[in-house]
């Protein structure tokens, strides 16, 4: 019987760093007889990106390429030039990707679809389990509200992981390619301070099979608590798609309350991930814009607050360990990201996009839709948002969830001779430590302050 497949397709991977549980792969393998793996190193995404997601993308890179036998080109520009190129060179008659649904992702695509002028750009699949726009109320309306959402994603369902590895296609060598932009070496990572998890698919199961074996469990009840390794750390990997949420859903199994705890946080990824599709503007703007009209701090002092909360000398030992967290391994507990979230809006009174730049800066995990809406949520302008008023305590949230004060001495050397809970409170020591600061504001008064702006809208 004759191959009516097309001779080659491309596979551009994006967000999908993985060889298994890959649908482009089956859908690739079925349009064309071969294809050629390709990543492209797209200025506008990159330099955003921080040295600790870059320097992570580029090992999950390497990680890919020797997955597919060395044979992933990586080539360097604006992908509605270099993909067009790319698929001119090689003769392509389809190039397959994951569709993407941030902002940025959606007028790239549509301006590469434009410009492969009659190659067709075909979407399979998506980063998420049930992809942006699928869920809707019943008139058709976007949810704006988590818990609705969450009952229809779940009647909703998603797909079985696809059965896939790296030899489900025939990759073609990059060096047959007659023209088009030129392969460039993986980068070299950036040395970035912080610690990174280990990058590429293998590293991504392993941490995946132990948190199953050792903590999914005692998920529901543990995963609020910083000083405890109790959470998945899976962040990073679905960031950059070195695992897909279908497979880690598939694995989690019954109904305990770990696994069904840990369904609605990946459902809280999809939800965000709704909003931002429906309301591409929040990522930029309150959500809801009567916010638009609080009173803000902006100035000198203001500057030299943001600043020590950056640096995590504020003076509240648990919201400067979380800073510090976030310095030394690029990444933070979520308890303390709403904490810390919290302190910048509504005890120093500073924009949350602050906050949230500051994050996308040093996050190895860092994702638009996420970590807008984590901010918004936090700083009340967001969908579902925490009301306004309901101000976190950074004493008590220390208190609360780390109880015993480890997660404080692990971050902040200058409190590591304190014992147990007194290193939430280090002003009421009989001798404070000498080189850690005196609280910056008055939690108490900052609150009282927080409420009357809001009143006054
Ligand atoms: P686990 O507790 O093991 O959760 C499993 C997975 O569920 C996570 O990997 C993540 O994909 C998803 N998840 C968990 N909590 C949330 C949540 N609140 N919102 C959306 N998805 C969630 N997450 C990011 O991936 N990138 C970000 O840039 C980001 N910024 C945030 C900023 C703020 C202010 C807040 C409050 C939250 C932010 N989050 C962000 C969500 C959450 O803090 C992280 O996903 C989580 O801490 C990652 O650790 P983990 O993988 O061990 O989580």
């Amino acid at each position: 019987m004759s191959d009516e497949r097309e001779d080659t397709a491309i596979v551009w991977f994006r967000r999908d760093l993985r060889v298994h549980d890959q649908p482009i792969f089956l859908e690739a393998a079925a349009r064309a007889k071969r294809s050629l793996a390709v990543f492209v190193l797209d200025p506008r995404l990159l330099e955003p990106s921080g040295k600790a997601r870059r320097t992570f993308l580029f090992r999950s890179l390497r990680d890919l390429d020797e997955s597919l036998g060395g044979r992933l080109l990586v080539v360097k520009g604006d992908p509605a030039e270099a993909i067009p190129k790319l698929a001119r060179a090689v003769g392509a008659g389809s190039v397959h990707v994951a569709a993407d649904f941030g902002p940025y992702g959606r007028e790239r695509d549509e301006a590469v679809e434009k410009a492969l002028d009659g190659v067709e750009l075909v979407r399979t699949g998506s980063p998420y389990a049930v992809a942006p726009g699928r869920i809707t109320k019943s008139d058709g309306e976007p949810y704006k509200v988590y818990t609705p959402f969450s009952r229809a994603w779940t009647q909703h369902g998603w797909r079985e992981p696809a059965d896939t590895d790296a030899s489900t296609v025939d990759w073609m060598d990059p060096g047959e390619k007659d023209g088009g932009p030129r392969k460039v070496k993986i980068p070299d990572d950036e040395a970035p301070e912080a610690e990174l998890p280990a990058a590429g698919e293998q590293a991504a199961r392993d941490q995946w099979a132990a948190f199953v074996d050792e903590h999914l469990t005692d998920y529901d009840d543990l995963r609020n608590r910083p000083d405890r390794p109790a959470t998945s750390r899976m962040s990073v990997y679905l960031k950059y798609g070195v695992v897909h949420p279908r497979t880690l859903l598939a694995d989690l199994g019954g109904e305990g309350k770990g696994p069904t705890s840990f369904r609605n946080e990946i459902c809280f990824r999809d939800f965000y991930a709704s909003v931002l599709w429906f309301f591409p503007r929040s990522a930029r703007e309150n959500f809801d814009t009567k916010f638009d009209r609080i009173t803000l701090d902006s100035g000198e002092s203001a500057d030299e607050k943001f600043q020590a909360w950056q640096e995590g000398r504020t003076g509240f030992p648990a919201i400067d360990a979380a800073m510090r967290q976030l310095r030394g391994e690029a990444w933070m507990h979520n308890r303390m990201r709403m904490a810390v979230a919290s302190f910048l809006v509504k005890d120093l009174h500073l924009p949350w996009w602050r906050g949230a730049r500051h994050f996308m800066e040093l996050l190895v995990d860092g994702d638009l839709p996420s970590n807008q809406h984590g901010w918004q949520w936090a700083a009340g302008t967001g969908t579902d948002a925490a009301p306004y008023f309901r101000v976190f305590n950074p004493v008590t949230q220390g208190e609360r969830f780390d109880p015993q004060g480890d997660y404080v001495r692990r971050w902040v050397p200058e409190l590591a001779d304190v014992e147990g809970k007194k290193v939430h409170q280090p002003w009421k020591l009989n001798e404070p430590p000498a080189d850690y600061p005196a609280p910056i504001v008055d939690h108490k008064a900052e609150r009282q302050e927080a409420l009357e702006r809001f009143n006054a809208l």
